[in-house]
């Protein structure tokens, strides 16, 4: 059977949630193997959980490298074990991190690469990916024509599915090609305790209907009833009223959640090209002919001030 390579993120120890959504996929268009990088001693945890959603091998290499350097050591394990094992495919989640390591390798693979990918399934010449483009106005589906193809995945695009298989693990010796950029060193983002926006389940958002930095209270108590991450449109951003790190849209981040909450955000083109691949959206403006509700699959013409609270109370109350 085909082998897929899936480039497994990991943080503080534990397979992040994307790594297993690849895995879920990668089962779709062969039998997915992990690679696991500069795990240390948390690599066998980590082999065991991909195990268990699927891989039959799992590739481990470790060292210094991995965390001194920025992407190259990685690129390096990745390439070499896409050549070494005659790999159907790569597949790596769509982080600013990852896009950069999937375009390294397929240019060092001189295959083709397709980024930002939102399904994937199985094809006669390879894998389909499906993208969301223009701003989300289309869908287009490719595959690569040349070389071993590497796919981005945009996180959310599939719910991770346990698959339990060998997970055996393979130590992999990695000829490193060094030249690498360094850390120099790190500063860790400071936790709201809330989860990665472009990883997050679900995403409630504001706008410049929220009035003022202040007015971000209501949203982040929904969000926190719901486990959600925050996001902000760009009028909110530019106003200084939440962190531009937060920002959703063209120039912010892109986000594909199963539910999307957008409070006080009209639903410009560049707002939708950030979130319009979202599962499900629901909205509330005081306008109803705000162009947000074209896209909506529920829509509350409201005050947010009003609907937000009482929406709030009523999961709480659940
Ligand atoms: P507005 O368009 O002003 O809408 C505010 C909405 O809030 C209105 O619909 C109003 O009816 C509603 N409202 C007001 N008070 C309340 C209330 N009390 N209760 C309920 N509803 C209320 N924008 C992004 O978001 N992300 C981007 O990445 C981005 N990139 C851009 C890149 C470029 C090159 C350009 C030119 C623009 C970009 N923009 C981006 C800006 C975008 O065009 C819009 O200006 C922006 O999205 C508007 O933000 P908004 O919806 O919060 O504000």
């Amino acid at each position: 059977m085909a082998e897929i390579l899936v480039l497994v993120d990991h943080a503080d120890g534990a397979v992040r949630k994307p790594a297993l959504e690849l895995l879920t996929l990668a089962r779709r268009i062969g039998e997915p193997s992990a690679v696991v990088l500069g795990a240390g001693e948390a690599a066998a945890s980590i082999a065991a959980t991909a195990g268990e959603y699927g891989a039959a091998t799992v590739y481990v290499a470790d060292g210094a490298e991995f965390t001194d350097q920025l992407v190259v050591p990685k690129v390096d394990a990745l390439t070499q074990l896409a050549k070494e094992k005659g790999a159907a495919a790569v597949l790596v989640t769509s982080s600013g991190e990852g896009k950069e390591i999937a375009a390294r390798v397929a240019l060092r693979l001189g295959s083709g690469l397709i980024t930002d990918a939102v399904e994937l399934e199985a094809g006669e010449n390879g894998p389909v990916a499906t993208q969301s483009v223009f701003a989300a106005s289309y869908q287009v589906r490719s595959t690569v024509s040349h070389g071993v193809p590497v796919i981005t995945v945009k996180p959310n695009s599939a719910a991770p599915e346990a698959a339990p298989a060998a997970g055996t693990v393979e130590n992999v010796a990695v000829a490193f090609t060094g030249n690498a950029a360094k850390v120099v060193s790190r500063t860790p983002r400071v936790s709201t305790g809330r989860p990665e926006l472009t990883e997050s389940a679900i995403v409630v958002s504001g706008g410049r209907g929220v009035g003022a930095a202040e007015g971000f209270a209501v949203v982040e108590k929904l969000a926190d009833s719901l486990g959600a991450a925050v996001g902000a449109s760009r009028a909110a951003v530019d106003a200084g009223w939440y962190p531009h790190a937060n920002q959703v849209g063209q120039t912010g981040k892109q986000v594909s959640p199963q539910l999307y909450v957008a409070a006080g955000i009209s639903g410009a083109i560049q707002h939708r090209a950030g979130m319009q691949t979202s599962k499900t959206i629901v909205a509330v403006n005081k306008d109803a002919e705000a162009p947000i509700f074209d896209l909506v699959d529920y829509g509350v013409v409201g005050d947010l001030f009003e609907v937000l609270p009482q929406l709030t109370d009523e999961i709480g109350a659940r």
